[in-house]
C-alpha cells in the first residue's frame, strides 16, 4: 500500500484506475518514430503496480529492455464523468510525479502485432509514484521543468508546457469515456530522453514545486 504526503497530513493512495497518456510530447513521439496525435492516445495501468518512494523497481524475467518514462500525474478529486473543458480542473486534487515504467521490448512486439500494451505496462512496481501530493493552490501545471536522472546522469529533461494535450482537455477527454473516481490517477505522458534503466540502477525523477522520486532498481528474484 502506498501512501503519500498531502497537506501535512499522510494519505493513502488507492486508485480504482491509473490512466496514462501516450506521446503527449512531440519530442518524445518523434524519438518512438510515431506520428503525434490528433486525440489522446489512453491505456490503463494496473494499481497493483504501484510503489512509493524509496520502494525497488523490479525488472521482470520477461523483458530484456524496461525503459523509464518520467510524467506529470494528478489524482481526481471528485467523481467526473463528461466533464466540460471549462470544468475539468474542479476536479484535481493534487498533483505528483509517475513513473510509468515500461518494457519497452514487449510494448515493440505488441505494437507489432496490433496487441495491446498490458503486458508491456501492467508488470507489479511499474507504477512508482510520489514523493508527495502537491496542492492545485500552490502550483502551475503548464509550466513546471520535470525532469530524471539514473545514476546522477540527466537523462530526460522537458517542461510541462509542451504536453499536446493540456490537463483540462484530457480529463474532459477520458470522463467521456469512463467515470474518473476520487483517487484516480491520470499520468500525462513523458518528455523525450527515454532510456534503459538496469539492476543497481538508481533512479530519481524530479518536477518543479513538487519535488523528487528516487527508487533503486533491482532484478526479479525466482
Ligand atoms: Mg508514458
Amino acid at each position: 500500500m502506498v501512501e503519500l504526503p498531502f497537506n501535512g497530513e499522510s494519505m493513502r493512495v488507492y486508485p480504482s484506475k491509473i490512466v496514462c497518456l501516450g506521446r503527449n510530447y512531440a519530442g518524445h513521439a518523434v524519438e518512438m518514430r510515431s506520428e503525434v496525435p490528433e486525440s489522446p492516445i489512453i491505456f490503463l495501468k494496473p494499481p497493483s503496480a504501484l510503489i512509493g518512494p524509496g520502494e525497488e523497481i523490479v525488472i521482470p524475467e520477461k523483458s530484456r529492455e524496461v525503459h523509464h518514462e518520467v510524467e506529470l500525474a494528478f489524482l481526481i478529486s471528485k467523481k467526473a464523468k463528461n466533464v466540460k473543458v471549462e470544468r475539468a480542473m474542479e476536479h484535481v486534487l493534487g498533483y505528483t510525479i509517475l513513473l510509468d515504467i515500461t518494457a519497452r521490448d514487449l510494448q515493440r512486439e505488441a505494437k507489432k502485432k496490433g496487441l495491446p500494451w498490458s503486458v508491456a505496462k501492467g508488470f507489479d512496481t511499474f507504477a512508482p509514484i510520489g514523493p508527495r501530493i502537491e496542492s492545485p493552490d500552490s502550483i502551475e501545471p503548464d509550466a513546471l521543468e520535470i525532469g530524471l536522472k539514473v545514476n546522477g546522469e540527466v537523462r530526460q529533461r522537458g517542461n510541462t508546457r509542451d504536453m499536446i494535450f493540456k490537463i483540462p482537455e484530457i480529463i474532459s477527454y477520458i470522463s467521456s469515456i469512463m467515470t474518473l473516481e476520487p483517487g484516480d490517477i491520470i499520468a500525462t505522458g513523458t518528455p523525450e530522453g527515454v532510456g534503459k534503466i538496469e539492476p543497481g540502477d538508481v533512479v530519481e525523477a524530479w518536477i518543479e514545486g513538487i519535488g523528487t522520486l528516487r527508487e533503486r532498481v533491482r532484478k526479479a528474484t525466482p
